[in-house]
């Protein structure tokens, strides 16, 4: 596995393509956005006309795309996986994606003898260019070990949690909780003001102790408290995993009334001032409910 390949090259696509670069594999791409390809073209990465030429010459294919809608128009399309694959290809799919377009799209590769883990990751744009992403990956454990090689060079920590859609299902299942980590310090950080307090002291205090998260650990210093907001994942995104995440709760009919109400903020976030498509996803702390 020394060819690869990157469908989708944009804010995480193409750091995990200079870090597999870096890793010493042959790298090539492809995504439709001339800018997005004429970049990566420019730190010496090959970029194909279309997903299915890129498919025919590599030996492990990496998907970094939006949404499942664009996973299926790029392995079903006239020009996708399943027109140029060769059997014995491996795909990775990064995409944070729906569970059951994931099995999908699986078996009908596997009907090709092409073979698919799905494997979502943490870390934003800056993990993926580092090479130190974690990822969860969801597929047969012989094709998890043959890839294995190929993720070290992204990621800094790999869990295989599952068959086949294990991985989408474990990934908006970490949105979700981050999602509700995120209003939850937003009103913590807005209780304190309220209280005459600093909620950057309040913060320091709340890491010392069984309140803190990821988002009081990290997102605060990193992208609220200095007022950055420049992770690289944009509330769209965001917006979708919440989506998705609600779809799977819908769908298992579990009761999880805090996390359904969490999916309902978030989605309401799309109509208010401050939290538009394009806008951070940390700034879902500053959306207050009219
Ligand atoms: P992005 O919008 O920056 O990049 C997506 C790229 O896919 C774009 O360059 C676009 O041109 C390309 N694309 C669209 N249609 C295509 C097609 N038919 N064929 C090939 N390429 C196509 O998005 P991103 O921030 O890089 O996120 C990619 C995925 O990773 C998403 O599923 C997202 O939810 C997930 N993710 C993002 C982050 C983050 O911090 N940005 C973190 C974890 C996971």
């Amino acid at each position: 596995m020394k060819h690869i390949g990157v469908a989708g090259l944009g804010n995480m696509g193409r750091g995990m393509a200079l870090s597999l670069q870096r890793g010493g594999f042959t790298v090539s791409g492809y995504d439709p956005a001339t800018a997005a390809a004429e970049s990566i073209a420019r730190e010496g990465v090959r970029t194909f006309a279309s997903v299915a030429a890129l498919a025919a010459e590599v030996d492990v294919l990496i998907l970094s795309l939006p949404t499942s809608d664009v996973v299926e128009a790029v392995v079903f399309g006239a020009d996708g996986v399943l027109a140029g694959a060769k059997a014995g290809l491996l795909v990775v799919d990064t995409t944070t994606a729906d569970p059951n377009s994931t099995r999908r799209v699986a078996a009908a590769l596997a009907e090709k003898g092409v073979r698919f883990i799905d494997a979502p990751v943490s870390g934003g744009p800056k993990g993926a260019a580092t090479g130190t992403m974690t990822m969860v990956l969801g597929g047969a454990a012989e094709d998890v070990a043959a890839v294995t090689p190929v993720l070290e060079a992204m990621s800094a920590k790999r869990v295989h949690v599952g068959p086949v859609g294990a991985g989408h299902v474990t990934k908006l299942l970490n949105n979700l909780m981050c999602g509700a980590h995120l209003i939850v310090a937003g009103e913590a950080a807005r209780i304190a003001a309220a209280a005459g307090l600093d909620a950057q002291q309040i913060f320091e205090g709340i890491n010392a102790g069984s309140g803190r998260s990821g988002v009081t650990q990290v997102n605060y210093p990193t992208w609220i408290f200095n007022d950055a907001f420049d992770s690289g994942f944009t509330m769209k995104l965001m917006r979708k995993d919440l989506r998705l995440a609600m779809g799977l709760l819908g769908e298992l009919g579990t009761s999880a009334p805090l996390s359904g109400e969490v999916g309902r903020l978030w989605a309401a976030s799309a109509e208010a001032a401050g939290t538009a498509d394009g806008e951070d996803f940390n700034r879902i702390v500053q959306f207050i409910e009219k």
